[in-house]
C-alpha cells in the first residue's frame, strides 16, 4: 500500500468465495491508484468455478439466516455498522488510493455508506405482512413478506463503499444471502467491508465478494437459476445488457443507470445558495456520480450574473492528489473517462459553446486529472446536452419562459435526479410535478440519503434504493387465503 495514513490491516488482497478467503496471486488484477498510477493491491480474478461455490454456500447460508428473525439480523447489521464507523479513517483512506475523491469526501462517503446499515438494521424490524377484510365468512385473507432468498449485486467505481452498503444492508435486513461483484477499478473497500461484517458476526456464507473479469462473473450470475435477482448500479449500457441475460430466468431486477440531471435556475433565486447548491450538484466527486448536475438552464434575467459567480467558484476549485490535504477535485478515474471529457469540451466548443475555464489537462499532477470546466452558450445539439459527461465540466444554457425551461430538461431519455433554484412557491410545485424524474432536489444540490427512495425513471432505471422501498425489492409479498373458517366467528 502507498498511502502512508492507510493501516494495511484493512486491506486484503481476496476474495470471499462463500466464507472462503481466497488470496490474489501475482496473476491477480492489479489495482492502481488513479493519482498516481502506483499499483496498490491485487485481487483475485475469479470465474463461473468460483461463482458456483459462492452460491452453493450462499443457499445454505440464507435459509438458516431467514429462519434466524429480524431481531438477530438487525443486531448484526449494527454491529456491522459499528465496525464501520469505528475504521472510518482506515476505510477512507482505502476508498480515496483505489477512487482518487478527495479525503474528506471518502469519509463523507463512508459515512454516508455506514447510514444504510444503520438505516436497514432499523427497518428490518419493521417488515410485515398484513390480514385483510374478510370477504366472506369462513375465510381469511393474509399477506407474509419473505426474503427474495439468494441475490447478486453488480456495483460501480464511483462510491466504492455506498453503492455497495446500499444493496447489501436491505438485502441481509431482509434475510437474503448476496453475492457481490464490485468494480474492478475499486474492489479493496467492497473486501474491507465484507471483513468488518465478518467481524461483526455476519454468518459465514452468507456475504460472498467476487472480483474478476466483469462479463464472466455477471455472466455466471445472471445464468444461475438459484440467484432471484439482481441489482445493478452502473451504465445503462451495461444495465440493459443485464437486463437482456436476466430474461430467459425472469429474474428480478433493480437497475441504477445513467441520468442526464438538469439544474435550472429561476430568476428569482437566492443566487448565492442557487451558485453553492450548483456546486455540489455539479462537482462532487470530480463530476463522477450520475446525480451530477450535467444541464444548468439559468433564466435570463440572471444568466450572466449566475455565469460569473460561478466561473469565479470554479477556478478556484483546487485540483489534486485526493490525499493531498486541501484537494477538492481528484483525477479521473481513467484515461477513457479524460478523453470524454475533453472530447465533450471539444465538441460543445465547435459547435458554438464558450469556454469560460478549464477545460484542459493537467500533466503536472498526473496523467488522469483535467481542470474543471465551464461552458455558456451551449445549445441542445452538443453532447455536453445529450450524454453524460460524468467529469467537471458545468454547461450553461439561457431559457426566459418556465415552459420552455422545463421542456428542455424533459427532453432526455434519462430521469434520475433534477433541480430547482427558486423561491416562487408556484414555481416550485410546478416544476416539482413536471420533471420527469426521479428525484428533485429543490433548493438544494444534496439530495441523497439512506432515509428516502434513491432512482430513476424512463432509461435511469427499475426500483428504488434507500427509504422504506429500498428493502421492498429484496422481498417477496406471499399471498395466504385461509378458508373452511366457517366454525369461527366473523
Ligand atoms: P461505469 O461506466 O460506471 O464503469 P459499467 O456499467 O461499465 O459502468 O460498470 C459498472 C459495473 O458493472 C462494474 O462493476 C463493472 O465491472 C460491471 N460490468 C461491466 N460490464 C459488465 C457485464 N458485461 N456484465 C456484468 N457486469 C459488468
Amino acid at each position: 500500500m502507498t498511502s502512508e495514513t492507510t493501516t494495511p490491516a484493512l486491506l486484503r488482497e481476496a476474495a470471499l468465495v462463500g466464507g472462503r478467503w481466497q488470496a490474489s496471486g501475482e496473476d491477480g488484477i492489479a489495482v492502481h491508484n488513479p493519482a498516481t498510477g502506483v499499483m496498490i493491491g491485487r485481487v483475485p480474478s475469479l470465474g463461473a468455478a468460483e461463482v458456483a461455490e459462492a452460491i452453493a454456500r450462499a443457499t445454505e447460508a440464507q435459509k438458516d439466516w431467514a429462519a434466524r428473525g429480524a431481531r438477530v439480523r438487525a443486531a448484526v447489521l449494527k454491529a456491522w455498522h459499528a465496525e464501520v464507523l469505528a475504521h472510518r479513517d482506515e476505510l477512507a483512506a482505502i476508498l480515496t488510493a483505489e477512487q482518487g475523491k478527495p479525503l474528506a469526501e471518502a469519509a463523507g462517503e463512508i459515512d454516508y455508506g455506514a447510514s444504510y446499515i444503520e438505516w436497514y438494521a432499523e427497518e428490518a424490524r419493521r417488515v410485515g405482512g398484513e390480514m385483510l377484510a374478510p370477504l366472506e365468512p369462513g375465510k381469511r385473507m393474509m399477506t407474509l413478506k419473505q426474503p427474495i432468498g439468494v441475490v447478486a449485486a453488480i456495483t460501480p467505481w464511483n462510491f466504492p463503499c455506498a453503492m455497495v452498503t446500499r444493496k447489501l444492508a436491505p438485502a441481509l435486513a431482509s434475510g437474503c444471502a448476496v453475492l457481490l461483484k464490485p468494480a474492478s477499478q475499486t474492489p479493496f473497500t467492497a473486501i474491507a467491508l465484507a471483513l468488518l461484517a465478518e467481524r461483526a458476526g455476519l454468518p459465514s456464507g452468507l456475504l460472498s465478494v467476487l472480483t474478476g473479469p466483469a462479463r464472466e462473473i455477471g455472466g455466471a450470475l445472471t445464468a444461475a437459476p438459484e440467484i432471484r435477482k439482481l441489482s445493478f448500479t452502473g451504465s445503462t449500457e451495461v444495465g440493459s445488457a443485464l437486463y437482456a441475460q436476466s430474461a430467459p430466468g425472469i429474474k428480478k431486477l433493480s437497475l441504477e443507470l445513467g441520468g442526464n440531471a438538469p439544474v435550472i435556475v429561476f430568476d428569482d433565486c437566492d443566487l448565492d445558495a442557487a451558485v453553492e447548491g450548483t456546486m455540489q450538484a455539479k462537482f462532487r466527486n470530480g463530476g463522477q456520480t450520475c446525480v451530477c448536475a450535467n444541464r444548468i438552464f439559468v433564466q435570463s434575467g440572471i444568466y450572466d450574473a449566475f455565469r460569473d459567480r460561478l466561473t469565479t467558484r470554479v477556478k478556484a476549485l483546487k485540483l489534486g492528489d485526493g490525499a493531498e490535504p486541501g484537494a477538492e477535485i481528484g483525477p479521473m478515474i481513467d484515461m477513457a473517462a479524460v478523453r470524454k471529457v475533453l472530447e465533450h469540451v471539444d465538441d460543445a466548443v465547435s459547435l458554438g459553446a464558450r469556454l469560460e475555464t478549464g477545460g484542459t489537462r493537467a500533466s503536472e499532477l498526473g496523467a488522469h486529472f483535467v481542470t474543471p470546466a465551464l461552458l455558456s452558450g451551449v445549445t441542445p445539439e452538443m453532447a455536453v446536452f445529450r450524454e453524460e459527461t460524468f467529469g467537471p465540466v458545468a454547461p450553461l444554457l439561457r431559457f426566459d419562459s418556465f415552459d420552455e425551461a422545463i421542456r428542455l430538461a424533459n427532453d432526455t431519455p434519462f430521469g434520475l435526479a433534477s433541480y430547482v433554484f427558486s423561491r416562487d412557491m408556484a414555481r416550485i410545485l410546478g416544476a416539482m410535478e413536471a420533471l420527469e424524474f426521479g428525484m428533485v432536489g429543490v433548493n438544494t444540490g444534496l439530495i441523497s440519503a439512506a432515509e428516502a427512495p434513491f432512482g430513476g425513471v424512463k432509461m435511469s432505471g427499475l426500483g428504488r434504493e434507500g427509504g422504506r422501498e429500498g428493502i421492498e425489492d429484496y422481498l417477496e409479498t406471499k399471498y395466504v387465503c385461509l378458508g373452511g373458517l366457517e366454525a369461527a366467528p366473523c
